[in-house]
């Protein structure tokens, strides 16, 4: 068992909907510092693998676990707490707040409360909102939308919310994060900028899942790879292993 302290664990999870096993059996760590690459074909898990780790669906067999302690199921915040952060397929972003705004609310999540009440509730003391602004700031230069801190979100590209969303997540000072396909509609380029983005924040000591269709990206920046295939793991390795694998490349990869 190469388990490393700190990492988040599964171990022979298996979920099923209406009767379909959609995770058949998973075993999977994700190490603090490293970036772990989900790939497969659509419907394979790799989304419902995301969504056990966030704690929103419960797995009828098999345990997710913290280090030693088992992650419960429970709302989103529960999860910030632990320090897990993640962002979607499809950007989740307040339209008429301004960009900033948008990743002051990260910040806030951080605290305790919904993210309902983070929005409604006015910081308690200026000082608070200062320093979620600084931090917000600071986020925003991390992922390079520093320049757009004062637009509305909705005026923002398609590329630009995915960096946004990255901005917000950061806010929880997250020791692990999970990235929903943030390459998908990018551009070449702008899938360069993520690819270094994720690679400093694991070297800051966060553990990166990153679910991708984008084979490129993967292969270039993950420690680590799984491949998935039918719920089960067809894979896993490191890039040169996996790109080299001979049921990956006919399964997945073609020719
Ligand atoms: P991927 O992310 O690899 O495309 P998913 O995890 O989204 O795969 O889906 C895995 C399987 O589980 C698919 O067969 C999909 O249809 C099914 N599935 C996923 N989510 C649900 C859901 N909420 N209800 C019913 N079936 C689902």
């Amino acid at each position: 068992d190469r388990t490393t302290p700190g990492a988040i664990t599964l171990k022979n999870v298996v979920l099923s909907f209406g009767g379909v096993r959609a995770i058949d059996g998973l075993d999977l760590a994700i190490e603090p510092g490293q970036v772990h690459g989900l790939i497969g074909p659509n419907g394979s898990g790799k989304t419902t693998t995301l969504n056990v780790i966030c704690g929103f669906y419960r797995p009828e067999a098999g345990s997710v676990t913290l280090g030693t302690k088992p992650l419960a199921v429970g709302a989103p915040h529960t999860r910030a707490a632990e320090g897990i952060a993640r962002t979607f397929q499809t950007p989740r972003l307040i339209g008429e707040a301004s960009v900033l705004q948008n990743v002051m609310v990260g910040g806030a999540i951080r605290g305790q409360g919904s993210f309902v009440e983070s929005l409604l509730s006015l910081p308690r003391h200026r000082r608070d909102e200062a320093m979620l602004r600084h931090d917000a700031m600071l986020a925003l230069n991390i992922v390079g939308l520093g320049g757009l801190a004062e637009v509305r979100a909705d005026r923002l590209q398609h590329s630009e919310l995915r960096f946004l969303e990255i901005a917000r997540a950061l806010m929880l000072r997250p020791r692990f994060l999970l990235l929903d396909e943030p390459a998908a509609g990018l551009s070449v380029e702008e899938i360069r900028c993520l690819g270094l983005l994720i690679r400093a924040i694991s070297r800051q000591g966060t553990g990166v899942l990153l679910v991708e269709h984008h084979a490129d990206l993967i292969f270039d920046i993950c420690d680590h790879v799984t491949v998935l295939n039918l719920g089960r793991e067809l894979a896993a390795g490191t890039p040169a292993e996996i790109r080299v694998h001979s049921e990956v490349v006919s399964a997945y990869l073609g020719s």
